[in-house]
């Protein structure tokens, strides 16, 4: 077992991916002695489709990240390509950027240890139970080789994502899967086998089993992600063969190679946690739950999410009995604003004569599909800047009435 530097921390950030990172740079950067733990050995493969939308780009501004993402060769997106049975739909989608997940996440890690966040990976993490004795958490660390330590922290942020099990010790946290709810898949193709995407576009191919997205990665390889339907079983159980028919459903070319690739599975997508907070235990990003891809919006959501749980706790007028309620508000306020869109999409895309026709409209009126990417990307931003963020943990204090009201 490694030796960590301290046995007690101000707080653990269980996790890696984008909502830990961030959440764990904005303590540290404040001060806070912070641990962050992570299972798997960094740099490692996420399923994703890799592209940050504005919304993530703007959080991700407030800690000054952004630019380390577009030094790092992160690539501009100016246009999202969607094809359905032959179609094909261009909407002009400036703003967002395309990257793999090996080198975000790993910046992010990167500018966390700059910060003073002691980082282990290939450490496993599982909350304890709660104690009368104490309200300090534990938290006992599993490593490679089986061995295990227990820490504890005042305050303990959960962004293991949406396979995690550090809370599977705590039965108050217990995840509901949606009934048909699609699981995703994602692999990268050597540049050589590039069927024609361009740069800065995400190409997106729906049809009866579900979706596939498809970017060009800032090494010039090519990045599958999709979404499919449960019932596709049915059809192959052969992931290449499903996604191949979905591919070539729309009118999409399958590229050399496709059914060779490593193909890399996420359980199923859409899923809710009965809570999110229990004491200083809050959870962040995809912990909270999740719906679906399409959207691009899971890591807006997860560094959004990872930068308002910071400001909670940093934030010196909420005490720590008031972080459970409080962090509850804030993430379903984050829920409503966000999902709504979401889970429209979702449901139209299992559709897909209803997706022709849309598409079919968007042609002849493009003022469509650009109305429904500003809902998308624009109205939500309540981080202007890092005291917006504050004032959102604010406005979920218990008691304050704006919010009551919304509720
Ligand atoms: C097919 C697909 C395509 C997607 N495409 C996009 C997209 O294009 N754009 C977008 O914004 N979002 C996309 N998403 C969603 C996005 O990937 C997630 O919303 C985002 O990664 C959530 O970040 P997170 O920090 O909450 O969790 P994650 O990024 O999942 O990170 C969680 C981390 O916790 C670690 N972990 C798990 N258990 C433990 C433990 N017990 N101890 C320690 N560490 C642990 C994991 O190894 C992992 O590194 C996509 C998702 C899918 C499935």
């Amino acid at each position: 077992m490694n030796s960590f530097s301290s046995t007690s921390w101000d707080t653990i950030v269980i996790g890696a991916g984008p909502a830990g990172s961030v959440a764990a740079i904005r303590l540290a950067r404040a001060g806070r002695r912070v641990l962050l733990v992570e299972k798997k050995a960094f740099p490692r493969f996420k399923v994703c489709g890799c592209c940050l939308n504005p919304n993530a780009l703007n959080t991700l501004d407030q800690l000054d990240l952004s630019s380390r993402l577009l030094d790092a060769g992160a690539i501009p997106v100016d246009q999202f390509r969607l094809r359905s049975r032959g179609r094909e739909l261009n909407i002009p989608m400036p703003g967002g950027i395309v990257i793999s997940r090996q080198k975000m996440d790993m910046i992010l890690v990167e500018a966390a240890v700059e910060a003073g966040v002691e980082f282990q990976d290939n450490m496993s993490a599982l909350v304890m139970p709660s104690r009368e004795s104490s309200s300090a958490i534990q938290v006992e660390l599993t490593d490679s080789e089986g061995d295990v330590q227990v820490i504890e922290g005042a305050s303990v942020l959960v962004a293991d994502g949406l396979s995690g099990s550090a809370l599977k010790l705590r039965d108050e946290f217990s995840t509901t899967v949606e009934e048909h709810s699609y699981f995703g898949m994602s692999a990268h193709l050597p540049p050589e086998a590039n069927p024609g995407i361009d740069w800065g576009t995400i190409e997106m191919a729906t049809g009866k089993l579900g979706y596939i997205g498809s970017v060009v990665l800032e090494d010039g390889s090519i990045n599958y992600s999709s979404a499919i339907s449960p019932q596709a079983r049915k059809q192959s159980s052969s992931n290449s063969e499903l996604l191949t028919m979905v591919l070539k459903e729309a009118g999409s070319a399958v590229p050399e190679g496709f059914h060779d690739s490593e193909w890399h599975g996420a359980p199923l997508l859409s899923r809710r946690r009965s809570r999110f907070a229990a004491g200083s235990v809050l959870l962040m990003g995809d912990a909270t739950g999740y719906v679906e891809p399409f959207t691009g919006e899971g890591m807006a959501w997860a560094v959004e999410m990872g930068l308002s749980a910071a400001e909670l706790l940093l934030n010196p007028s909420v005490t720590e009995s008031e972080y459970e309620t409080s962090w509850t508000r804030t993430v379903e306020k984050l829920r409503a604003e966000r999902h709504i869109w979401c889970r429209r999409l979702s449901s139209f895309l299992r559709k897909p004569k209803l997706v022709s026709a849309g598409m079919l409209l968007g042609r002849l009126v493009p003022a469509v599909p650009g109305w429904i990417v500003s809902q998308l990307y624009e109205p939500n931003q309540p981080h202007k800047n890092i005291s917006d963020a504050q004032s959102i943990a604010l406005s979920a204090k218990p008691g304050n009435k704006a919010t009551s009201a919304s509720h």
